[in-house]
């Protein structure tokens, strides 16, 4: 069976490649919006306007299966940060005015704008947790399921490390005291909130 990830972040793909590959096997053959040359559209920015990351994992999942006939799955994830009473949840991709930002991408700018969010807060203040939702559906059979994924972590105070992307030289786990971006790509993914969601996808898709 075809599984179609349905995701245009390339960082995305390869992280939940890797997380299928290393799950227990399952009978499907995970296959990318390239792989199956679906194009792309305007439309898809506008699949993620919900104020909950189900929602907008669904949304995207619904567009790229009724558009391929694929069973289908999305993702939608983000960032949670205590102190900011949980923002900026599902608009994390576009946190930072990018105006208050000239010269940066969108990934240095959202970074910078975390930082600047919570200058002079003590380390006990900084509690954080990523979310990922992953949203599969299988359009031949109606079957729709929803698998949460959730990492706890706290924001340093300046970037540490080279490794993974977005916010990961920001967020720090606790257990091994480095940044995402300081963790293996295997040990990112066995305590990360798409590690978590991903795994349960494919227990489900085992069953
Ligand atoms: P979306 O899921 O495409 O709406 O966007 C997710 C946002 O959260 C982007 O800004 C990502 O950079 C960020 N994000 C999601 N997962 C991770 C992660 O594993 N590491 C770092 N940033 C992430």
């Amino acid at each position: 069976m075809k599984l179609l990830l349905a995701t245009r972040s390339v960082h995305k793909a390869a992280e939940v490649a890797r997380i299928l590959e290393t799950a227990p096997g399952g009978a499907y053959r995970l296959v990318t919006l390239e792989d199956e040359s679906v194009p792309w559209s305007a439309a898809e920015e506008s699949l993620e306007p919900f104020e909950t990351f189900e929602e907008n994992a669904a949304s995207k999942a619904r567009y790229f299966a009724d558009l391929t006939g694929l069973p289908t799955v999305a993702d939608d994830s983000g960032l949670e940060v205590a102190a900011l009473d949980g923002r900026p949840g599902v608009r994390t991709r576009r946190f930072a005015p990018l105006e208050r930002y000239p010269g940066l991408e969108r990934d240095d700018a959202n970074n910078s704008h975390l930082l600047e969010s919570l200058r002079g807060l003590p380390r006990a203040e900084r509690g954080a947790r990523y979310v990922c939702v992953a949203c599969y559906m299988d359009p031949r059979t109606g079957d729709t399921a929803h698998f949460r994924g959730e990492a706890p972590g706290r924001i340093v105070t300046r970037p540490r490390g080279q490794g993974g992307f977005g916010y990961d030289p920001l967020f720090l786990d606790m257990d091994t005291g480095r940044t995402y971006a300081q963790l293996t790509s295997d040990e990112k993914h066995e305590r990360s909130h798409r590690g978590r969601a991903f795994r349960a996808l494919a227990a489900y898709l085992r069953s």
